[in-house]
């Protein structure tokens, strides 16, 4: 009976708990929206916005400490420095810690070192499996892995504990039941914020890989028409829009069988991407039909690169494929982009049908 004396500073406590475990989540969630799909590069502003995130959420956790007793409170700081340890090296862990350890050592307190050291201890711990610094996060996760390094990580940085019990000259024995809950809170802290980052991780992979699946062409890894449908909008006014048939391919087919035919088309993607540069862009439309579109630049040196293109494949794309006794050719339609895309698409088709009637091998502008 006597326990219910305590029933309003429990549930106070439990409350204080949840504000900064709700502290903890919402700023993992901002953190979260920093990241962006596997395969795009990391950008500086993008990394600061997430250290600055980390760092505000950090200093909120602590505004928003539970105060368990005098002189000792707990919130969830140490958390956000071992996830972000964990997911992008030691280093990412200690600048997040350092600022929070500069404030702690400010303020001052008997608690003021340990709590430093605490810190630092995390970051070196959560971060040991993934090395010094990585700019690209780590995208594995696992609950179980997760689990052994977050208990790895409190059990020994939170032995801090016993060193702020000793600084202020209580006995041990009374530190252990702090060290106990504090590291079980944090391990738990650290399980749900790893699981809420790694949700947002695992959807922005999944959304990249339908993406593959919905844009990209399986056999060359060329995007496809659906995307040359929406880039041929988004292309600004003055890039060039390239088509380009194989020539006699179903010869080649008929001859050699479809498996080399795949290896034909598969190796004319690899020379257009090659050739190409990275603001322009590469479709296989259907069958042995591609379109490329090019950002706008000078139309005399866009069309000496078509030609080198055309002369390359001439040259090289049948002993590419293995056929060394063999020429294959492609013939295409180059037009400018001016306003109306469908217009240039209608075009740059009858350029290519005409090329063909003039007995292929070339590619025809209407470039002046
Ligand atoms: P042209 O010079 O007039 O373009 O002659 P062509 O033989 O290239 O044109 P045609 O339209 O008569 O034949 C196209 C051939 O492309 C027919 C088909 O066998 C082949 N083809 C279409 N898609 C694929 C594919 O995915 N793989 C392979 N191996 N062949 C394909
Ligand atoms: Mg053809
Ligand atoms: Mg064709």
């Amino acid at each position: 009976m006597k326990y219910f004396v305590y029933m309003p500073q429990i549930v106070s406590l439990a409350n204080d708990l949840l504000l900064n475990f709700s502290v903890l989540i919402a700023g993992l969630f901002a953190i979260s929206l920093t990241f962006r799909q596997p395969d795009w590069p990391e950008s500086w502003r993008r990394i600061l916005t997430r250290y600055l995130t980390s760092v505000t959420t950090a200093f909120l956790l602590m505004i928003n400490t539970v105060s368990v007793a005098s002189g000792l409170s707990f919130d969830f700081r140490s958390v956000l420095v071992a996830l972000a340890a964990q997911r992008n090296g030691v280093l990412a862990g200690l600048l997040i810690a350092l600022p929070i350890g500069v404030y702690r050592l400010y303020v001052r307190g008997p608690a003021a070192f340990p709590g430093v050291l605490n810190l630092v201890l995390v970051a070196l711990l959560a971060g040991k499996a993934t090395g010094l610094f990585r700019l690209m996060p780590r995208w594995e996760h696992s609950i179980q892995t997760t689990c052994q390094q977050a208990v790895l990580t409190f059990l020994t940085a939170n032995l801090t504990v016993f060193v702020a019990f000793w600084l202020v000259g209580r006995p041990p024995a009374d530190a252990l039941p702090v060290y106990v809950v504090f590291s079980s809170i944090s391990v738990l802290g650290m399980v749900v914020g790893e699981y809420v980052t790694y949700t947002r991780l695992a959807a922005l992979a999944r959304a990249q890989s339908l993406e593959q699946l919905a844009y990209v062409d399986p056999l060359t890894g060329a995007f496809n028409r659906r995307m040359f449908d929406e880039s041929l909008r988004e292309f600004p006014p003055g890039s060039f829009l390239l088509l380009l048939d194989l020539d006699r391919f179903k010869r080649i087919n008929d001859t050699y069988g479809h498996v080399v035919g795949d290896q034909v088309l598969i190796c004319l993607v690899q020379m257009l991407q090659a050739e190409i540069r990275s603001v322009d862009r590469v479709y296989r439309l259907g069958g042995e039909e591609f379109g490329v579109l090019l950002a706008p630049g000078s139309a005399e040196q866009v069309r000496m690169r078509v030609e080198r293109l055309r002369a390359e494949v001439e040259q090289s794309l049948a002993t590419k494929t293995g056929l060394t006794e063999e020429t294959i050719t492609v013939s295409g339609g180059l037009v400018l982009i001016v306003e109306e895309p469908r217009t240039a698409l209608a075009n740059a088709d009858r350029l290519l049908y005409s090329a063909k009637a003039a007995g292929r091998n070339m590619i025809l502008s209407n470039l002046r």
